[in-house]
Parts: C-alpha cells; sequence; structure tokens
C-alpha cells in the first residue's frame, strides 16, 4: 500500500475519456485512497448522465462534454453543485491545459490528440491509454514531450511491463522488446469462420473488458500493431528489436531481452488497474484492488508465435512501421473507419485490414504519405486518410 506522508498534498489528476473502460478503472481506484488525489476535470464524449454523475462523486471541478448536443443536459445535471460544464472540441484541449500533476489520457482515438497534445504542453505526467497518439503522429508528439519536459508514462499493460522490466539496465546492452497477445477470441478459429465472424462475436474478449474499439482491434490484432508503433516511440527502438508473442492466458504482459541472455518478465492478473495504479502512483506504487496471481492455479502459462495470415492486420502495422513516413497516420485512420463499419454491420471482419492496407496503398501512390510535424498535417493527414477508406469502403 502506498503510504503517502500526511503533509504530501494530494495528487491533482484530469481524466480525459473518464466515462470510458479506462476512465471508470482510473476512478474505481482513486475512490479507494480519496485523500490522495483531487479531480480536477473529467471529459466524455456524449454520456452526459454518467459524466455528471463521476464529476459529482469525485467533486471535479471541471466537467466537459465533447458533442455539443449534449451540453444541455450536463448542465442540468450538474446546477447547483457548484461544478463547472463545458461543452466542445476546444474545451476538451481547454480542459487539458488546466494545470495538474498528472492527465489520464483515456480517450478513444485520434480525438485524443489534439486534447493529449494540449496536456504534453503544460510539462505535467501523461499516463497514455490512448496509444493511437503515438500511432498517428508518434515523432511529432514525442518531441511535444520532450521540449516541454511531461513525463510520459504508459497505460497499456505490455507496455506498463516493459517500462518495469527496463528499469536500471543500461540501454545499450537491450536486445529485444518482446509484447504478449491474448490472440483475441478467433485465436482458435479458421479462416473461413472468421470471415464471417460477426460484432458479437468479436466483441467476446477471452480476457480483458474493454471499450468496443480496442476489443475489435484485439480480434484483428490490429491492436498489437498498434502496440507495436506505440513501443518503437516510447521506448525508443527500432522495429527489428520489437516482437509479439501470442500468450492466451495474458499473466505474462511484456518480456525484455538482454544481450547477456537475460529475459525479465513482468506478470499479473489481467486488470487494468494494475497499470494505471502504476502510472498514477510513479514513481513509487500504489495497491490495486486485483485477483492476487495464483501461477499454481493458472498451472500451465503456452505461447505460440502469432499468425499473420489468419490476421493480416499485425503484418499491414509492421510493415507502416517499418515505413513511418505518415503510413501509420493513415493506417489508424483507415482502421478506425473500417472498425466503425464492421460494428456498424457495413463491411466483413477480414474487410478492416484489407481497407487500411488499400488506403495505405492510395495515399502512397498519390505521394501523400508525409511525416505529420504538427497537430494541423496530423488531422489533415488523418482526414485525407479517412476519405480514401470512405471510398474503398464504398467499393467493396
Ligand atoms: P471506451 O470506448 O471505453 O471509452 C472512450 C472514452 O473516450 C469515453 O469516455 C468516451 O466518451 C470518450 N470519447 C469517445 N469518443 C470521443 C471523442 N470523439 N472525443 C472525445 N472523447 C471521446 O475506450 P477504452 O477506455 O477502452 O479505451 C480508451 C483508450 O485506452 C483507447 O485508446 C484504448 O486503445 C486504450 N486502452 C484501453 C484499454 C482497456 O482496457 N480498455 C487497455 C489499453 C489501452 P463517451 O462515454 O461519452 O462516449
Amino acid at each position: 500500500m502506498r503510504q503517502p506522508s500526511k503533509t504530501a498534498s494530494p495528487i491533482r489528476l484530469t481524466v480525459l475519456g473518464a466515462t470510458g473502460s479506462v476512465g471508470q478503472s482510473t476512478l474505481d481506484l482513486i475512490a479507494r485512497t480519496p485523500d490522495d488525489f483531487e479531480i480536477v476535470a473529467l471529459t466524455a464524449q456524449c454520456n452526459a448522465d454518467e459524466l455528471a454523475t463521476l464529476a459529482i462523486r469525485h467533486r471535479a471541478r471541471v466537467a466537459v462534454i465533447g458533442d455539443d448536443a449534449h451540453y444541455q443536459a450536463l448542465k442540468e445535471r450538474l446546477a447547483g453543485t457548484g461544478i463547472i460544464a463545458m461543452s466542445g472540441r476546444d474545451s476538451l484541449v481547454a480542459a487539458a491545459q488546466i494545470p495538474v500533476d498528472c492527465v489520464m489520457a483515456a480517450i478513444v482515438g485520434v480525438a485524443g490528440l489534439a486534447p493529449t497534445l494540449a496536456a504534453t504542453q503544460q510539462g505535467c505526467r501523461i499516463a497514455l491509454a490512448n496509444k493511437e497518439c503515438l500511432v498517428s503522429a508518434g515523432p511529432m508528439f514525442m518531441r511535444a514531450v520532450r521540449d516541454h519536459g511531461a513525463t510520459l508514462l504508459p497505460v497499456d499493460s505490455e507496455h506498463s511491463g516493459v517500462l518495469q522490466a527496463l528499469s536500471a539496465h543500461s540501454p545499450d546492452m537491450l536486445d529485444k522488446i518482446t509484447i504478449t497477445a491474448s490472440g483475441g477470441p478467433f485465436r482458435t478459429w479458421n479462416v473461413t469462420r472468421i470471415a464471417a465472424a460477426n460484432p458479437e462475436d468479436a466483441l467476446k474478449h477471452p480476457n480483458w473488458v474493454m471499450g468496443r474499439k480496442i476489443t475489435i482491434d484485439s480480434a484483428t490484432l490490429m491492436n498489437k500493431g498498434l502496440e507495436l508503433i506505440e513501443a518503437q516511440h516510447l521506448f525508443g527502438v527500432t522495429p527489428d528489436q520489437l516482437d509479439v508473442l501470442v500468450h492466451p492466458q495474458s499473466v505474462i504482459h511484456a518480456l525484455v531481452s538482454y544481450k547477456d541472455g537475460s529475459v525479465l518478465a513482468q506478470m499479473a492478473s489481467p486488470d487494468m488497474r494494475t497499470p494505471i495504479a502504476l502510472a498514477l502512483a510513479w514513481p513509487q506504487r500504489m495497491a490495486a484492488p486485483t485477483k492476487p496471481l495464483d501461477l499454481a492455479e493458472i498451472g500451465a502459462l503456452t505461447f505460440e508465435r502469432p499468425d499473420e495470415t489468419k490476421f493480416p492486420a499485425l503484418r499491414i502495422a509492421k510493415a507502416a512501421m517499418r515505413m513511418g513516413e505518415g503510413a501509420t497516420t493513415a493506417l489508424n485512420a483507415a482502421n478506425e473507419v473500417a472498425v466503425d463499419a464492421f460494428l456498424a454491420k457495413r463491411l466483413k471482419f477480414p474487410h478492416i485490414a484489407q481497407i487500411a492496407e488499400q488506403t495505405i496503398e492510395s495515399l502512397l501512390r498519390g505521394g501523400s504519405l508525409k511525416e505529420p510535424h504538427n497537430l494541423e498535417t496530423a488531422l489533415a493527414l488523418d482526414q485525407e486518410a479517412r476519405n480514401q477508406a470512405q471510398d474503398h469502403l464504398a467499393a467493396l
């Protein structure tokens, strides 16, 4: 249990994406040691009712709803509470700029880029769940982190595992970073069965309960590809130093191999509150109410190589990582469009990877794949890729 000194001030925290899976897990942890944290701002996109409930429960100063259509509902729910209600994309950015010690970046998708980038500019600690920031605009985002003296801590369980296994070792002795994948709900399915999978099948993740977009990304293994790109930027390693291992039990989250032959693995029960707790309490630790890891009960840990024929999204994401120069921006945008379309039953499961690949290829042919150097160029390329992805979708 973390033992803050009696005189230590509470950690001032803003949660971007408070109503989501990571946002709620974060607030669940905080509710257990409320004296250690002061909630400054909470944000959501549409869910005004839940946002208001959370803002009142955690005594937030500000609550921001991204979609203006839900502002009135938020304002009415917060009337008389003293909590300031705001709405719109600019207000999400403004919320991220309110001075705090830590911002939990848990918006889903590239929608999180502008607010998370704004948070880095105040030089605070960023607990980064929103991996799409690094996939869309990795070099530019990391430059902002460095330029403003922000501390970037991963919330993804695999990257949190890497961070812990990397501690106190000389970087030149690092050989390889391996992140694990559960393999998703279709690990044991054949190609024909996968081709007919519907959203209900894909949303049944074997080990984790998460938001809909990342759950589909886990089923295609695109999530693992996005995580490789995230790791490349977070840890400053080359694509050759990154690997994926399928590990269906989701107990080992990452392995770091050193040139002397040692391999350090980080283990924990699959519960996001463990990596979230580390990012919130860093460089200390705080207790998380997770199931203790009982290896005797689990019995066996198994490993397989990922099958990139069955799950081409991983191959496509790896190729985009090697290509760089805006290819990962396009990959992310096309994937977001395709996942939305799959959830709306407008395309079949294998089309998700196909749309991502076609979008990268068409932008490459058109000479549009240039590394984004600022927010505007990142969002412009993202939009161009979305348009292309919609064209490919229409042509299916
Ligand atoms: P959810 O879909 O559960 O939650 C997303 C949050 O973002 C909600 O608060 C939602 O508000 C808000 N939001 C959605 N769209 C927008 C938008 N356009 N502008 C502003 N806010 C928006 O997602 P998760 O919590 O699962 O994932 C969040 C991020 O964390 C993702 O990048 C994911 O990859 C990453 N991550 C998630 C893990 C998990 O276990 N869930 C594990 C590791 C990483 P509203 O509720 O109103 O729609």
